[in-house]
């Protein structure tokens, strides 16, 4: 089967450490720093205007992604998928901003994380594109995703395991498989029809 799987607050305790990098930042500049987390964005999140979000990405996205801590069983359940199936990691992690591709390949081997292709964010758009594109140029078979835009859209194609969040509660399709963890996403795989089901029939 071929999987793709979204990294941050997938993969990823991505929202976590952006909120202990926020209270520095919000600290030092008199910004609130008590999250909303029924919002995704940090201008939502946090209250922030997009001139403060934006430089505050810029200065800690780094820190970010080389520190985040990956999800219980995340490395585990992603080795063991890999030796029966191809993954393909598909990031809105944006190549504009400095050595991303870099930092994420070098968190990746460093939790032995084995994949089969990375395609990271190639838009204007700092932290979103459009996924769908990409997982029917790798003809995926279904998708790992915490973002509700982006689920909703791939689901209208393929399966979604969506990881539950506050902020993706509202979605609710035939075509999105809710979970709270790992070893829920195994499971699903492993029971995961072994034919595609023809949409025509
Ligand atoms: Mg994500």
């Amino acid at each position: 089967m071929k999987i793709g799987v979204d990294i941050d607050n997938t993969i990823t305790y991505t929202t976590e450490i952006i909120m202990q990098y926020a209270a520095i930042y919000g600290q030092e500049n008199g910004l609130n720093i008590v999250p909303d987390l029924n919002h995704y964005y940090i201008e939502d999140v946090l209250g922030w205007d997009e001139e403060h979000a934006h430089k505050f990405l810029l200065s800690y996205l780094g820190d970010i992604y080389r520190n985040t801590k990956p999800k219980e069983q995340a490395v585990e359940v992603l080795r063991e998928l890999k030796q029966e199936h191809e993954l393909v990691l598909i990031t809105s992690r944006n190549l504009l901003f400095p050595r991303v591709k870099e930092t994420t390949m070098g968190w990746l081997t460093n939790h032995g994380i084995d994949y089969d292709h990375l395609v990271l964010n190639t838009t204007d758009n700092m932290h979103f594109f459009d996924k769908l594109d990409i997982c029917l140029q790798y003809d995926l078979d279904i998708m790992i995703e915490d973002h509700y835009e982006l689920a909703k859209q791939i689901s209208t194609e393929l399966p979604v395991i969506l990881f539950d969040y506050p902020y993706n509660r509202h979605l609710a399709s035939d075509n999105i498989i809710r979970v709270n963890n790992w070893n829920e996403i195994k499971a699903w795989i492993n029971n995961f029809p072994k034919v595609k089901p023809n949409p025509n029939d």
